[in-house]
């Protein structure tokens, strides 16, 4: 069973006696965010969908954490104008395009947008709605008054050890408008006494205000993992998975999970533990520059394809995502192959991958030409990649062939283009460099190769792969330095796409003249 399907399932038989089942997830948005984040977005997401599917009702919310304090400067952010609002909450600290009304506001935009190009659906909503509406002053309350017992938490599941005087909650100063900087030193039952300190973070410069305030309706708010447990019983949250980062013993989830029970009596939510989404073998950081951010791999793939990224990996398997490396080119190559899968009959995992990936309007069976052989011609000139796809399908393409054609030339070009692997990137040579040469088994192989394409008025990928054999044992020359020479006299570089299909591509006469300038100068 596929994957999402199975964790569905199981989520369910636990889930049975509920009636909507919310699903929760969650970003802090203090800079661009990382395509990482979209993991956790669609596992979320597809066992929202599914369960809907299943006919069991279940609503994703997706939350904006807008209420945490910045407490790292992005390299790309104005250092000497971010300074001074470090400490801030997020939704305090102003947007860099001047016209959003907040950094948190500005990144969480564009992210969102992400999220319902991808094919999500999640209702999003804010952290400060939470807090400033009052919904969490419950919580804060119970925290406030429980204190001890949350210290004692920490201590016994994760070996950290607080202050004995250290409350669970981070205060806004009312004379310097941060929360990053301000320590709580009592709480009367109505009102906490809080001192603003200089040097209380690293990142953070505070003013030394001293204050009486209400921890309620905004004022304040819980630190990171009391937060977590409490939004658990606040949101009501039935399934909440997180990154293998957080879902270790001792992590911030099980010190989540204990404090939700112990101090909130609240059953922990159903669990999806997952594995990271790498960028060239990196983990996800905000703070960093941005390279790697959702918005940018979102627009370099079409969202079949992101979202097959997104899927097409069990959650405790990591995924590595390399722009520059063959990670486009080899998920073209799932992806046609699930799609052949589906359209067999098969009925297996990747079927239904393929029926996900595509958000039910699936499309029917059709000729696609491949990723790596469109990103190769679409580079050739004077080549017609329509007519390579008509010869290689063997009749005319259809309106979906020419849609889905049209749509590849313009990723592979767009892919060439700004990653530029090199690997890839192909440029015929018209003239052979002087320097080039060649040994006497290459030259006797070109000779009989050129030979057999003048020969021959047609020529196709498999009877040049054939004759290209053939020829390897007449002359009883190594495959690679024969292949290596080929690339050599085209491509004027060591390696290139299959021999026989790319020379089959390439215009005779051109052939012909190349490989003729070679066997007619001795
Ligand atoms: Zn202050």
């Amino acid at each position: 069973m596929f994957w999402a399907d199975k964790t569905a399932e199981e989520a369910h038989e636990q889930l049975k006696d509920k009636g909507e089942v919310i699903v929760r997830d969650e970003k802090t948005a203090s800079g661009r965010v990382h395509v990482g984040s979209m993991r956790g977005v669609a596992i979320h997401g597809i066992i929202s969908d599914l369960l809907n599917e299943k006919g069991i009702p279940a609503k994703f919310l997706y939350e904006i954490n807008d209420f945490d304090p910045m407490d790292g400067l992005p390299t790309y952010l104005d250092k000497s104008k971010y300074e001074q609002h470090m400490g801030k909450r997020l939704c305090e600290v102003p947007s860099p395009d001047g016209r959003a009304k907040s950094l948190a506001e500005f990144y969480a935009d564009e992210f969102k947008g992400v999220i319902v190009e991808a094919g999500f659906s999640p209702k999003f909503y804010k952290t400060s709605e939470l807090y400033t509406s009052g919904r969490m002053n419950e919580v804060i309350r119970e925290a406030l008054e429980r204190a001890a017992d949350i210290r004692e938490i920490y201590k016994k599941v994760s070996g950290s050890i607080k202050p004995d005087d250290w409350l669970p909650l981070n205060v806004v100063c009312e004379s310097c408008g941060k929360v990053g900087t301000t320590q709580v030193l009592g709480f009367d039952g109505e009102q906490v006494t809080y001192e603003c300190r200089e040097n209380l973070v690293a990142w953070a410069k505070g003013c030394n205000n001293k204050g009486t305030i209400s921890p309620f309706d905004g004022n304040a708010s819980l630190p990171w993992k009391v937060e977590w447990a409490a939004k658990f019983k606040v949101v009501g949250v039935d399934i909440e998975g997180a990154g293998k980062d957080h879902s270790t013993r001792g992590g911030a989830r099980d010190v989540a999970n204990h404090i939700a029970r112990g101090i909130f009596n609240y059953d922990p939510p159903f669990d999806i533990p997952y594995e990271f989404f790498l960028v060239n073998g990196k983990k996800m950081s905000s703070s960093k520059g941005a390279g790697a951010s959702a918005r940018e791999i979102a627009d370099s793939l079409p969202r079949k394809i992101f979202r097959l990224a997104l899927l097409g990996t069990k959650p405790m398997r990591a995924i590595n995502f390399e722009p520059k490396g063959n990670t486009i080119p080899v998920l073209y190559d799932r992806y046609d192959e699930i799609a052949e899968k589906y359209w067999s009959g098969v009925g297996d995992d990747d079927s239904r991958l393929y029926e996900l990936v595509h958000l039910h309007n699936i499309p029917e069976r059709h000729y696609r030409m491949r990723f790596s052989q469109v990103a190769f011609l679409a580079q050739m000139p004077h080549i017609d990649i329509f007519r390579e796809a008509r010869e290689e399908k063997g009749e005319e393409l259809n309106e979906l062939e020419l849609r889905e054609l049209h749509e590849r030339i313009d990723y592979s070009l767009a892919w060439i283009k700004k990653h530029a692997p090199d690997r890839y990137v192909f440029q015929l040579q018209e003239d052979t460099p002087v320097a080039l040469s060649f040994s006497g088994a290459q030259r006797k192989a070109f000779e009989k190769l050129y030979t057999y394409i003048e020969a021959n008025e047609v020529l196709t990928g498999e009877s040049l792969h054939h004759r290209l054999h053939e020829i390897k044992k007449e002359v009883a020359i190594e495959p690679e330095e024969l292949f290596t020479g080929l690339y050599q006299v085209f491509l004027g570089r060591d390696s290139g796409p299959q021999a026989g299909w790319f020379l089959s591509v390439l215009p005779r006469d051109f052939l012909l003249r190349r490989l003729g300038s070679i066997v007619h100068t001795s």
